[in-house]
């Protein structure tokens, strides 16, 4: 049985994301050969992932990767900051 400890769950200084619990590494800090849901078009198509909650994962995502302009870094950093701390799921359509 998985026990959930959100008051418990620490958050990534980076990006606002949530850390797991024992994890050394942020979910989000990853090079985007190993990202494929920056790219989860499918899962927004089939109506598991919002747009909203698209927009939030490639903003963590792109908070953590270099190589960007200052004014899109700008922009991502803004809606990561606005979402601090909140649960987003990854990998939505591998969790069937
Ligand atoms: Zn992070």
């Amino acid at each position: 049985m998985k026990i959930k400890q959100k008051e418990q769950s620490l958050v990534c200084t980076v990006c606002g994301g949530i850390l797991l619990s024992g994890a050394l590494n942020c979910d989000y800090d990853k090079p985007e050969s190993q990202a494929p849901w920056v790219g989860d078009y499918e899962a927004m198509n089939k109506g598991v992932l919002t747009h909203q909650e698209h927009l939030l994962i490639v903003a963590r995502w792109s908070v953590h990767t270099e190589g960007q302009g200052q004014k899109i870094r700008d922009k991502f950093l803004a809606i990561a900051k606005d979402n601090w701390g909140k649960e987003q799921r990854l990998h939505l359509l591998d969790d069937n």
